[in-house]
């Protein structure tokens, strides 16, 4: 036999065992627990963002069976320093990658920290139906039963998955698939951390298979007006969160630091004390927005139930809880600063 008929043969022997034909997923990792390393496998110290993409793609070795894999560092942090400039070079690589069609999915590895802010700026901003993954861990890679390689193996799994696409930007962890607008991490060490308390799980893998039981309610991705590929900075929204005879000063502090939004993490459905809301509507009038979200876990905040919205100019939060009702209200910033165009925005996305 030659060579070229061995070729061809071998060729037809692949394709017919499948081998050819997996999907090609691209791993990119951005630090975080499941990057990070302890001096022994069991202790609870350990730092954030110390080991690299090849390291954690290998700690998988049958990642190979479900997908043709290849690594790509973007970062290297804990999460709780992710930053915009982070931020907009992801989302701008994950949009050059998912219009290659040699890809099929992108699994982006994160910090548990900020998890859901990430994810739900992608979710706005990513411009493709196909799979996008996040996923992450809450022991470091060194621990003794560290939860990352199985995690990073199931988020692969999804991003391989046809039947993910079309569904937003998705978090894979400890079995459950997560829409990044529902998802929020609900405890401080817990493996089972995640929760989409409101809406509930988009659905569920065990070692790489995955049953899907819904769809996100709410418009993303390509179904947004947000673009952040020619985006240079985004701007600047704080969070105040509300208390027992909070001072309005705070909010003062805040306009004058040059805040363009503000999202008041409200005591029950967005209500305030008196001088803080005062505050608050001192700011509308030099032009600042004025969200109102909620400190409690569940629940929807509406429009003018204990506070005014439409006199005072404010904007419910509706289902976002305060990092991601900060998200949204800086996308929509770079489009206008009208609260009712803004207030649209969060009845829709
Ligand atoms: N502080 C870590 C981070 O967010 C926690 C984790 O990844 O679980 O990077």
């Amino acid at each position: 036999m030659n060579f070229k008929i061995l070729t061809s043969v071998l060729a037809a022997a692949l394709s017919c065992c499948g081998a050819a034909e997996l999907p090609a997923v691209k791993i990119i990792a951005t630090g975080g627990t499941i990057a990070g390393e302890a001096a022994t496998s069991a202790q609870s110290g350990y730092t954030s963002g110390q080991v690299g993409v090849d390291t954690l793609i290998k700690a998988v070795p049958t990642l190979n069976k479900i997908a043709r894999v290849s690594g790509e560092q973007i970062s290297n942090v804990g999460s709780q320093d992710m930053s915009d400039a982070i931020w907009l070079k992801l989302a701008k690589r994950i949009n050059e990658l998912a219009a290659q069609p040699d890809v099929d999915g992108i699994a982006i590895t994160h910090g548990t920290d900020t998890m859901e802010e990430t994810a739900y700026f992608l979710h706005l901003t990513v411009k493709s139906r196909k799979p996008v993954v996040l996923t992450g861990s809450m022991r470091p890679s060194t621990a003794l039963s560290a939860d990352g390689p199985l995690n990073i193996y199931n988020a692969v799994a999804v991003a391989a998955d046809p039947l993910a696409a079309g569904r937003g930007v998705l978090v894979s962890i400890n079995d459950q698939i997560h829409s990044a607008h529902d998802i929020t991490k609900t405890h401080t060490t817990a493996t089972d951390t995640f929760m989409s308390p409101y809406r509930g799980v988009i659905g569920a893998t065990a070692y790489g298979v995955s049953q899907y039981y819904r769809t996100p309610f709410r418009k993303h991705t390509v179904d947004t007006p947000f673009n952040v590929d020619n985006a240079t900075s985004l701007p600047r929204v704080d969070i105040l969160y509300v208390y027992e005879d909070m001072p309005g000063d705070l909010v003062d502090a805040a306009v004058k630091a040059g805040a363009k939004g503000i999202v008041a993490a409200g005591v029950g459905n967005g209500n305030m004390p008196k001088a803080v809301m005062d505050a608050l509507s001192r700011a509308t009038q030099q032009g600042v927005v004025v969200v109102r979200a909620s400190r409690v876990t569940l629940g929807f905040v509406g429009r003018n139930v204990e506070v005014d919205d439409d006199k005072l100019n404010f904007v419910a939060a509706e289902e976002l809880n305060p990092p991601k009702a900060r998200v949204l209200l800086r996308l929509a910033l770079m489009q206008t600063s009208d609260p009712k165009a803004i207030q649209a925005m969060f009845n829709t996305y």
